[in-house]
């Protein structure tokens, strides 16, 4: 264990993670420092609330390194790239995440980590994993980038037999010595670019969470960069690498055969070469993308010793969280879904591949996507769309290149009520047997708060259609 009696520690930005790990640091001893970029109203009382338990902190300077520094604790989205951590290498200081911290304090001691990332899926897979080993009789949790901190959940009151950990790239760049039990990526796909840097450098980043694994490193094998960050992991002995597939899996594999959920990796019964675990129709919703979600989370399970079974009981008392493929209403034939987590071209092609005659909803900020694949990819499943948002040109320059016959409605609105008027405008074009979808493949931050807020402003629309309709 780290002795941090006296050590001087800074702590880089406040907000979710840094005022917990302030507290804790200065609990255990330390000399704490909390530097921060802003110095807005919320970070004003979040100091305030720091000082008063005699952490000082620095707002409106997070670049400068205090004297004296001798670990930076940071916010796991601080950009690698920022000043303060070129400060910290040349003065040879080491920089710890989040989750690192929640690592070295107790990580290996409190549970064994059932760790999760992929561009996509993530808080789906973690919950649905959870849900699996609590219906296994284990003492569990989802935590990581989701709900409960990795702090909280080692060093708080609760004890685990075993943590299903979502991870995010930003977490795993800061966590260099994290060990976990067993990890999934679950797919690959550009993202946060901006942050990395490079697509190389994502991808590594996401790959640090199969270093050093102990039973299993779960990969998707429609997804060909998850199966090489396995082989270019350094694990334990006798670590196994598993595949999940949606086809008819090969040995040390998980897959699915005429609808039936099967593990070829881990089998109850030596003279079977195949263990049954679930029916698809179990999996909520039910989609491809969601199935191969659940498929990764039962790997991972069956990894740690829990019976098929459980899998199966765990898999149907799993309920998605809302704005993920979330059914609204059904009006006058047309189904109305809300997938507003779709917050990039990735997750919105699966979402847009579950469905067959679309009226799509799609729009917001771009990060830096282009959208001509996943526009030709999804073309044929397209009855018409709906762009609203700062960056709607992008989506319809690629309507245009790959999908000329589709109709769009540009509405060319970046307000609140720019998602009312677009329920009104998929409502006029969509024919019963469609499915209307918000699938915005862009993040909603030039419009909502979040997107939860966008998915709201969708969902209300959609009910007042519903009722106005009787
Ligand atoms: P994350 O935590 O990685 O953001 P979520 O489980 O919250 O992932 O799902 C986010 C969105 O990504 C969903 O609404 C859906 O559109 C899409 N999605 C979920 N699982 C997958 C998957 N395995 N592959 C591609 N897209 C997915």
């Amino acid at each position: 264990p780290f002795d941090f009696q006296g050590k001087h520690v800074t702590v880089a930005g406040l907000g979710v993670s840094g005022v917990p790990a302030a507290k804790v640091l200065h609990g255990l001893g330390a000399r704490v420092t909390v530097v921060n970029d802003g110095a807005d109203e919320r970070a004003r009382a979040q100091a305030a609330e720091l000082e008063a338990l005699g952490i000082t902190v620095r707002l409106g300077d997070g670049d400068t390194l205090p004297e004296g520094t001798e670990l930076i604790v940071t916010a796991p989205g601080w950009k690698p790239d920022k000043p303060l951590f070129g400060a910290a290498e040349q003065a040879g200081v080491p920089v710890w995440g989040d989750v690192e911290l929640a690592w070295r304090l107790r990580g290996p001691d409190a549970a064994d980590w059932l760790a999760v990332t992929g561009t996509n899926g993530k808080t789906t897979t973690v919950q649905m994993l959870a849900s699996i080993l609590k219906a296994a009789g284990l003492r569990t949790a989802a935590v990581g980038n989701i709900g409960v901190s990795l702090l909280d959940a080692v060093l708080g009151e609760e004890t685990y037999d075993v943590l299903a950990v979502e991870l995010s790239s930003y977490q795993l760049h800061w966590a260099p010595s994290l060990r976990a039990h067993s990890a999934a990526v679950l797919n690959l796909a550009p993202d946060h670019l901006d942050w990395h840097g490079s697509m190389e450098a994502y991808a590594k980043d996401k790959g640090r969470i199969y270093e050093g694994n102990r039973v299993a490193c779960v990969y998707n094998v429609a997804d060909k960069a998850t199966e090489d960050l396995v082989r270019e992991a350094d694990v334990e002995e006798g670590c196994r690498a598993i595949g999940f597939t949606l086809g008819t899996p090969g040995p040390s594999q998980l897959g699915v055969v005429e609808g039936i959920l099967v593990d070829r990796a881990f089998v109850e019964n030596r003279q079977k070469n195949a263990q049954e675990l679930a029916e698809v129709a179990d999996v909520d919703p039910p989609a491809p993308h969601n199935i191969a979600n659940a498929l990764a989370a039962a790997a991972l399970a069956r990894a740690y010793g829990v019976p098929a079974r459980a899998v199966r009981d765990g898999l149907r008392a799993f309920t998605p969280d809302a704005h993920r493929i979330a059914h609204i209403a059904d009006v006058d034939g047309v189904a109305w879904v809300d997938d507003s987590k779709a917050t990039n071209t990735h997750a919105a092609e699966a979402s847009l591949a579950a469905y067959e005659s679309i009226v799509w909803i799609a729009g917001g900020l771009a990060k830096g996507a282009t959208f001509d694949e996943l526009v030709a990819k999804s073309a044929k499943r397209l009855r018409a769309a709906v762009l609203i948002g700062a960056d709607r040109a992008l989506i319809r320059e690629a309507l245009a290149r790959h999908a000329p016959e589709v109709p769009v409605v540009d509405l060319d609105r970046t307000d609140t009520g720019a998602m009312r008027a677009a329920v009104h405008e998929a409502r006029r074009l969509a024919q019963a047997g469609d499915t209307v979808l918000l699938a915005p493949a862009c993040a909603s931050m030039d419009m909502f708060a979040d997107y939860n807020k966008r998915g709201d402003a969708f969902a209300d629309a959609v009910r007042e259609l519903g009722s106005v309709e009787g």
